[in-house]
């Protein structure tokens, strides 16, 4: 099956101020004036995603990095689907590692975000990835296979999604698996995915996120089943991320 157009995305954390935006500003000009054959997304902190989204034009797309599935209510600190899409806010980052590991967050609750933010307009990029010791004790497939079970709902068979994967242990350690063990892992992620949904997201994306970079990008991009790149660090400064964006 013919793979859809691959999905570069950064994700910026918590970093950044009003100031980082000149860096949208450079990537805006520097798409405009080669257009890229992929689509381009960045998921700012929530403070900057209104302003982040007037900047960017068509060319970038704009994303939130989590969301709760209730739509209001008393949930100090949180935002809701429908807040960021209001934002400008067309896609949101779902059980990335760093809200599994330090806000507790289970495959139930990214399956009831994910739906929440469907139903608001958003497009989910739903995160997996293994530790370290459940790689090392050879439990890659098994653990990514459990969490695409657990995180993905049916109602997301019908409209736009992705899945990244992110092993824990490549995240923003300059790790990251060999084109293989990225191959290996992408084809199970995939045939899990079919297994839950269907035959209709034999073409949805599945990127690959842990220490991409301008020099790796090209290669990691290339192997079968990465249908595009989840992106930290190097997603900062508009050279690097231009650099990940040309490899695709
Ligand atoms: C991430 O946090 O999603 C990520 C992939 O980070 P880095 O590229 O910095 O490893």
């Amino acid at each position: 099956m013919k793979q859809s157009v691959k999905l570069i995305a950064g994700n910026w954390k918590m970093n950044g101020l009003g100031a980082s935006l000149v860096e949208v500003e450079a990537l805006r000009a520097a798409l405009a004036a080669d257009r890229p054959d992929c689509r381009v997304a960045l998921c700012p902190p929530a403070t900057l995603i209104e302003r982040m989204a007037r900047l960017a034009g068509a060319g970038i797309e704009i994303g939130g990095q989590d969301c709760r599935a209730e739509t209001h209510g008393a949930f100090t600190g949180d935002v809701s689907a429908a807040m960021l899409r209001d934002a400008g806010a067309t896609l949101v980052i779902l059980g990335h590692s760093e809200r599994r590991q330090g806000h507790g967050e289970t495959d139930a609750m990214v399956a009831s975000r994910a739906e929440a933010a469907r139903a608001a307009g958003l497009e989910p990029i739903v995160c997996i990835g293994e530790t370290l010791e459940q790689r090392e004790a050879g439990r890659a497939v098994e653990v990514v296979r459990s969490q695409i079970m657990g995180s993905l709902t049916r109602a997301l068979a019908d409209g736009a999604f992705a899945v990244a994967y992110e092993p824990v242990w490549a995240i923003g350690t300059g790790l990251t698996p060999t084109l293989t063990q990225i191959e290996e892992v992408h084809r199970a992620v995939r045939a899990a995915m079919i297994e839950r949904l269907g035959l209709g997201v034999a073409a949805t994306p599945i990127l690959y996120g842990g220490s991409v970079k301008p020099d790796n990008a090209a290669e990691i991009l290339a192997v079968a089943e990465v249908g595009g790149a989840l992106v930290g660090g190097a997603s900062l400064k508009a050279a690097d991320f231009l650099g990940i964006i040309r490899g695709a």
